[in-house]
């Protein structure tokens, strides 16, 4: 029986371990942190749970897949509440609202609030991004891209789909008014870019939403990973906990195992990387000569931005708040060019919050509220000094909310703590402290990306954000199905 060793718990490794598993494989997963999930951890305060990564479920058939493998179904273990009101769009400029719904007729009239012209704009812009996902999601987010040939073969569709433009150039297009324009451009900061750069290929995210709805899972997505940890026990999946990686061991370009900073060897036939891509090479490999590395320069790769995060609760409800809302500051273009390019923070930022409390009671003490506050910032390239930006940033934010959408905030909010890039590094291990692994511009895309089989060392694996097709839950359980594709291709050519 090939035995697999699967190095991180995140949702790829988790979802690469039980494909392997299914195709019989023995299967160990390794993490270094107690528990799995990776950015998808779970905090508790004080009676206050908070869902520390990925909230918003957009391709629940994916998750259903994973249940499927073993026969079993998803909705046994998991319910995926669809939400009717998707986001609500705050605009701090003109401290107008905008709710962007499941109900493409609302999501119009809300259009026409700001201006009428682009409601049949937006009926373009979701024409235009259907024939990106037939194409950049149906096609291609599950098929490997391990060889040059398989992305020439891709030139002419994605030229035709226009995906030299950046996701802003492509809305434009089709979208004039400056505040609409802004909601329907952010959807590269979901998976990490900067919209003004993001190749357009990424607007199939619009569709997606509309394809399959944007659900939540009750419990969080906290419920989601315990469900998914058990589903591994039930199918003899091994998890080690507490155990860190420090080397891949490698033989005449055969990966046969690794080595834990503790110093134990554990040997393997396969082995599948979860932890971040670039990491993989630089520190995971850092043993091995060059020529059996295929990283990407440092110097020459463009990271996603880092977060902050920073979650509360209140003693007292929120109703007016929407489940998720985007509350934009007045800068939008300069300010991801500060966050992206200069890599400086700013005094002002866009934030989106999370109230989960709004679907799911069980979040909070009766009465009360969970939020979380992410704030998209520079990653560790930059130079900020987060013993000192943390908590002024913690100040600003409560001030900025407490004046706009959460009045009294500053009486009522209860237990606030945060996390910054720096905890990205030290918890994930994420190269740069970044939110998302590298960024999705195009020449970092599809062959550009991190493979998902290692070019010289044939039975290493990458699964998760820094691989193809990219970060994001259904980017990284997308990388899962590549991983199984391509070690079914192996195992065919061997039998043949
Ligand atoms: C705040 C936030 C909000 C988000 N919101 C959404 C959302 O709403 N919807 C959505 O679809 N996506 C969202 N995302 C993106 C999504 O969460 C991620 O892209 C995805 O979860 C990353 O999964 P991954 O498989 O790459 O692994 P990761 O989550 O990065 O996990 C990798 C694991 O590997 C472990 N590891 C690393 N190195 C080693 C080593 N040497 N030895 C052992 N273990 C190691 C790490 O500890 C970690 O557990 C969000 C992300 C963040 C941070």
């Amino acid at each position: 029986m090939t035995r697999s060793l699967v190095i991180g718990a995140g949702l790829g490794g988790i979802a690469t371990a039980l494909r392997l598993r299914a195709m019989g494989d023995e299967v160990e997963v390794i993490e270094r942190l107690a528990s799995p999930g990776g950015r998808a951890q779970v905090f508790e305060k004080n009676g206050f749970k908070h869902d520390a990564g990925p909230t918003v479920i957009t391709a629940p058939f994916l998750f259903d897949e994973l249940f499927t493998l073993f026969g079993e179904k998803r909705q046994d273990y998991l319910d995926f509440k669809p939400l009717d009101l998707w986001y609500r769009f705050y605009f701090d400029a003109t401290g107008d609202t905008f709710d962007y719904a499941a109900s493409i007729e609302k999501t119009k009239q809300e259009i026409s609030r700001f201006n009428p012209k682009d409601a049949d704009g937006y009926d373009r812009l979701l024409k235009t991004s259907k024939a990106i996902f037939d194409v950049g999601f149906t096609k291609l987010a599950d098929k490997p891209f391990t060889k040059f040939s398989a992305m020439l073969a891709q030139i002419p569709s994605l030229l035709t789909l226009k995906s030299y433009l950046s996701v802003a150039q492509l809305v434009n297009q089709h979208i004039k008014h400056p505040q609409i324009r802004q909601a329907f451009s952010i959807h590269p900061l979901l998976v990490g870019g900067n919209p003004f750069d993001t190749t357009s290929i990424y607007a199939l995210i619009h569709y997606l939403e509309r394809e399959w709805g944007v659900h939540f899972c009750m419990g969080g997505t906290g419920k989601l990973i315990s469900e998914l940890e058990a589903l591994m026990i039930r199918q003899g999946i091994t998890i080690r906990y507490n155990t860190d990686i420090e080397q891949i061991l490698v033989k005449n370009k055969q990966a046969t195992g690794v080595r834990t900073t503790n110093g134990d060897v554990i040997s393997a036939n396969r082995v599948v990387c979860n932890a971040d891509s670039p990491a993989v090479y630089d520190e995971l490999l850092s043993d091995q000569p060059k020529r059996l590395k295929k990283a990407i320069p440092d110097k020459l790769t463009r990271y996603s931005m880092g977060l902050y995060v920073l979650f509360f609760g209140t003693q007292k409800k929120y109703d007016s708040v929407a489940h998720h809302t985007i509350w934009m500051g007045k800068r939008y273009r300069a300010l991801l060019a500060d966050i992206f390019n200069s890599k400086i923070l700013a005094d002002d930022f866009s934030l989106y919050l999370h109230r989960p409390t709004a679907t799911d009671p069980s979040f909070a003490p009766d009465g009360c509220d969970s939020f979380y506050v992410l704030c998209p910032v520079p990653n560790l390239q930059g130079n900020v000094n987060w013993d000192v930006q943390g908590p002024a940033l913690q100040e600003r934010i409560i001030t900025a909310l407490n004046r706009t959408i959460m009045p009294g905030l500053r009486e009522t909010i209860t237990d606030p703590f945060w996390m910054s890039p720096r905890d990205f590094k030290s918890n994930y291990r994420a190269k740069h402290g970044a939110g998302f692994s590298i960024a999705p511009i195009f020449a970092q895309s599809a062959w550009f990306r991190y493979h998902n089989q290692d070019p010289h060392i044939n039975n290493l694996f990458l699964t998760g954000a820094g691989t193809h097709p990219g970060a994001g839950m259904p980017g990284v359980l997308s990388s899962a199905k590549v991983v199984e594709n391509l070690i079914a291709q192996t195992s065919f050519k061997k039998a043949n």
